[in-house]
């Protein structure tokens, strides 16, 4: 990746996220958008197999687990970096709001 914010990532060593306590914002959003593109993919190579119910079974379940793994890997990158979490805090706020309406 050549993008400034990955550069201004960059002096972060490769064990950043082990440094308790240290939070760097342009290293943890650059290693989040990153791995968001990867795991889209990986959504994508698995979205068509369920989909078109060419599985059935145990392996229609195995694929959701596969898929829900993706979708967790994702959700995590979506709450690691201060921006993006800053970014859904109004949708947490509109799904709370949703979920009580509902009882
Ligand atoms: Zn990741």
């Amino acid at each position: 990746m050549s993008s400034s914010l990955w550069q201004n990532a960059s002096p972060c060593p490769e064990n950043c996220g082990a440094q308790r306590g240290a939070h760097n914002e342009p290293w943890t959003l650059a290693h989040s958008l990153s791995d968001l593109a990867g795991a889209s993919q990986a959504y994508l190579r698995a979205l068509p197999s369920i989909l078109d119910s060419i599985l059935e079974g145990d392996e229609l379940v195995q694929a959701l687990l596969e898929l829900t793994a993706v979708l967790e890997h994702m959700h995590d990158h979506f709450e690691d970096p201060i921006f993006l979490r800053a970014m859904f805090d109004p949708l947490r706020d509109e799904w709370a709001a949703r979920e009580r309406s509902r009882k």
